[in-house]
């Protein structure tokens, strides 16, 4: 089962890469682009910046301490993708790796005198998740042989003790190694970096311990804190332990500490963390537009710790929070040519960005740059985008369930399915048998669709938010049609967001909107938009909204500040475009904003 994520128990089972396979469309152009371009982009300037030098012992080395693991989340993406290029770099690789298993280009020599801030602990994690994909889609090469005794290095030297790793991702590789091999070893010691977290494991730092979540145990905490990645990579590989070791104790915590933080700490993107000082969440409730960081890496551990929570649990919300995330973080953080990426994402940008040569040129949003010093994110996109079509439907004893519809076709025991969906511009989603057979076919019906309807044997009903089912027998033809309301709808902040009072956002269908000003286009500072159903434009494929809204005069007191409420902007009401926040940043630099001051 070609799978990043195969618990051995849970109320869903995953489809694998050799399960569904995507056609052109929304998600499949971009899984063939990722394939086509962005790997081979990654590689290059892994290359050239000399990260990969450094596994060949090139000297002085070169790139943060924790730039190993950039090569590994390449050579992951490279397994996904059955990509030709895996070998020789796998086999680069290898030739770094001590006689004990020891491997890291920056820390050899000086191994482990750094746990809270040395990453090699991470640096394993991310080489353990390459072999496991390797495992999984090919079979033991060299590649996965470096991994295991790795893994097996791991064990050795930190199974007693009390020490872990300041960026956690060692929990959830070690537990899918261990699903993949049987060996037991591998899941206790996920288990032991688990429970050794806040009791503490680490040093106090300036951040405090909450940046690594060294705060409080797993199990009493209330709510993801302090570095989003980090946190959102340990809630990953706790749930990874829960399932595996029937932790009921600990899966609830997760679960508790997921459900609150939706409520309070992330975006209407998905995206997560309001902090840039220390790549935070920020307080309940402080979810400033201008300010998010929304960091990319941030919103792919989201994508993965909801979807293992689906798989435990079978509850939707988790898939609806992962369609939002990937339509309007994953999507956003890779251009449309697939060569420059954002690292973070704003929902507000003031001032249009300056385009510089060579990286870097933007960390914090309002460009695409083609490679950052921290390259986490290009490379995280690209092993996500890789193993995408595995987070698309999963299966039951009695069926499927497809969970984020696009164009595929999916295999599953006796049945064989072809979705045929203009989604997400489109709201029809048409699932037509390609074999005869039996099985419950269920489709995710997301929160914001009320009112949509499923037609089946030619018999036409409602189906409420979360899973419309058909049952079989199924014959060669047979179809079942999804219709989900896709019109526009304006969306408010709860009133306790007090960054966001006064504003109201688009969205349409699973896309977020956002207005976008480049070169001479009016400027988006001060405006107030009428709450109005948007108008609709296609434009070469994409559906781009038209609201109305005054634009100000520029008009100023010399003082931000007076003695009555203030008024709307001056200007007569014109039509002012939005564009899905996805595409935002594609036309050169822009000031752009999801929120809508409105009244
Ligand atoms: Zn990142």
């Amino acid at each position: 089962m070609a799978n990043p994520v195969l618990p051995s128990s849970g109320v869903l089972s995953p489809l694998g890469l050799d399960a569904v396979r995507l056609s052109p469309g929304f998600w499949g152009d971009r899984v063939a682009l990722n394939r086509e371009v962005t790997i081979a982009h990654c590689q290059e300037w892994e290359e050239r910046e000399g990260w990969i030098g450094n596994f060949r012992g090139e000297r002085p080395r070169r790139g943060r301490e924790f730039s190993d693991s950039e090569i590994y989340k390449l050579l992951e993406a490279m397994a996904w993708a059955d990509h030709p290029g895996l070998p020789a770099l796998a086999e680069i690789v290898a030739g770094a790796q001590e006689g004990d298993g020891y491997l890291n280009t920056r820390w050899s020599g000086s191994r482990y005198t750094d746990l809270e801030w040395g990453h090699e602990l991470y640096c394993y994690g991310h080489l353990i998740q390459a072999g496991v994909a390797r495992l999984r889609t090919h079979g033991e090469d060299t590649l996965t042989r470096v991994a295991v005794r790795a893994a097996d290095h791991v064990c050795r030297r930190f199974m007693e003790g009390t020490q872990t790793c300041g960026h956690p991702v060692i929990e959830m590789a070690l537990v899918e190694l261990y699903r993949v091999t049987g060996t037991e070893r591998y899941l206790e010691m996920a288990r032991r970096f688990v429970e050794r977290r806040g009791l503490p494991a680490l040093a106090d730092i300036p951040f405090g311990r909450a940046y690594y979540q060294d705060d409080l145990p797993v199990r009493q905490a209330q709510v993801f804190r302090g570095h989003v990645v980090r946190a959102l990579y340990l809630a990953s590989g706790v749930v990874d332990v829960a399932v595996e070791t029937g932790d009921e104790e600990l899966l609830k915590a997760v679960e508790a500490q997921w459900e609150r933080t939706v409520a309070r700490r992330t975006h209407l993107t998905g995206g997560m963390g309001s902090r840039h000082a220390d790549e935070s969440f920020g307080e309940d409730y402080e979810l400033p537009p201008d300010r998010a960081y929304n960091e990319t890496c941030a919103s792919i551990a989201s994508v993965m710790l909801s979807h293992r929570l689906l798989l435990a649990t079978g509850d939707v919300r988790y898939a609806d929070l992962a369609e939002r995330t990937l339509y309007n973080m994953l999507a956003t953080g890779v251009a449309l040519d697939g060569r420059s990426f954002f690292y973070a994402n704003p929902l507000q940008v003031r001032v249009p960005a300056v385009p510089l040569d060579g990286v870097n040129h933007a960390p914090e949003g309002g460009l695409r740059s083609p490679w950052f010093d921290v390259s986490c994110c290009p490379n995280n996109i690209a092993r996500t985008l890789a193993s995408l079509p595995a987070y698309v439907a999963t299966a039951t004893a009695d069926g499927i369930q497809i969970h984020h519809p696009t164009p595929a076709e999916i295999r599953h025991g006796e049945l064989a399915v072809k979705v045929e969906t203009g989604y997400p511009w489109d709201g029809a989603v048409t699932v037509r048998a390609l074999t005869g057979g039996r099985g419950r076919i269920a489709l995710r019906v997301p929160a914001w669709a009320a009112g949509a309807r499923l037609t089946h044997r030619g018999e036409v009903r409602e189906v409420a938010p979360g899973y419309a089912v058909a049952d079989g027998p199924w014959r060669t033809g047979d179809e079942l049609r999804l219709e989900l309301p896709i019109a526009p709808r304006w969306t408010f902040p709860d009133r306790r967001v007090d960054a966001l009072r006064g504003s109201a956002a688009v969205e349409r269908g699973p896309l977020v909107y956002c207005a976008e000003s480049v070169a001479d286009e009016p400027p988006l500072g001060d405006l107030a938009a009428r709450v109005a159903p948007p108008v609709e434009h296609h434009v070469d494929g994409v559906v781009e909204l038209e609201v109305a809204a005054s634009l100000g005069g520029g008009e100023q007191s010399g003082w931000p500040y007076g003695h009555e409420p203030d008024g709307r902007p001056s200007g007569a009401d014109a039509g002012l475009r939005l564009v899905p926040y996805h595409r935002w940043g594609n036309r050169g630099p822009a000031t752009m904003r999801v929120w809508l001051p409105v009244g």
